[in-house]
């Protein structure tokens, strides 16, 4: 089977005709399962866990809408699984932790998109990173992967590599393969899923996420992977899954990871 776990419907309402529009795209794509997984920082309810100028600006809405637009959907008829991405922040592992208990996700993303108050990939912040050291930004980066995955508060790791987003890549082979294999024992040791994800190829880097030698590095860990779009629109919903679908293959996948109220099981892929 094929799920789409990874997408956003933050552009439109939360009303199930919006959200209709991404389960089409979803059934003509044959993805069996479709899921929302909206940004933490969007929900009023989060403002404890990440607060920074970008995130106030768009903290517009509550999680009883968003759940609203679920509930409704379900009532309606459709299949839908209820997620979130959601920022992890060192050092606020217990509030993180509480705030998850709260709601009836089927999983929950766990995504790095801040150091500091540097939203590495946020266009409004591109300019940010010139003058930066490619290879210490990368360690700060996957610094706080690891601590994420540390503290095992997630269902999947969220596009593992998106610090190379804008095409910043270190051209040393031996720090990426190093850090490949750190965190594909990290990840192994902390029963973490990984996500490969086909939203690297529609962003400047155009390259699938993570990377082959970091995807390599978790099948030989025996880690298990998801595959989604990170679709922020309903036409990339399920985008790119034939090259995905390769892509794991090419790496020794031959099973993704099914969620259903934060457990997990196995399926054949395809
Ligand atoms: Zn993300
Ligand atoms: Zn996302």
């Amino acid at each position: 089977m094929l799920t789409d776990y990874h997408t956003h419907t933050e552009r439109g309402p939360y009303t199930v005709p919006w959200l209709e529009n991404f389960l089409r795209v979803a059934h003509e794509r044959g993805i069996a399962e479709y899921g929302v997984s909206e940004h933490g920082y969007r929900f009023r309810e989060t403002a404890h866990l990440l607060d920074n100028p970008w995130t106030r600006e768009r903290r517009t809405q509550s999680m009883d809408e968003y759940w609203g637009m679920v509930e409704q959907a379900r009532k309606a008829g459709h299949h839908v699984k209820f997620g979130l991405e959601l920022d992890y922040i060192p050092g606020k592992e217990k509030e993180l932790e509480d705030f998850i208990r709260q709601y009836p996700f089927d999983y929950v993303i766990g995504s790095v998109h801040w150091l500091g108050d540097f939203g590495f990939d946020l266009s409004e912040m591109k300019h940010l990173w010139s003058g930066r050291d490619v290879a210490a930004t990368y360690d700060e980066y996957f610094g706080i992967l690891s601590r994420m995955v540390e503290a095992r508060l997630y269902d999947f790791v969220g596009h593992a590599d998106v610090i190379k987003v804008f095409g910043h890549e270190p051209d040393d082979e031996v720090f990426l393969s190093e850090w490949y294999a750190r965190l594909a024992e990290l990840f192994a040791r902390h029963g973490a899923v990984v996500e490969i994800s086909t939203a690297g190829l529609r962003k400047p880097v155009g390259k699938m996420y993570p990377a082959p030698g970091l995807l390599r590095a978790c099948h030989a860990k025996s880690v298990p992977v998801v595959i989604n779009s990170d679709a922020h629109r309903p036409e990339d919903v399920g985008a790119d899954y034939d090259q995905a679908v390769a892509y794991a293959r090419g790496a020794g996948y031959r099973e993704l990871t099914v969620f259903t109220e934060r457990r997990r099981r196995s399926e054949a892929m395809g």
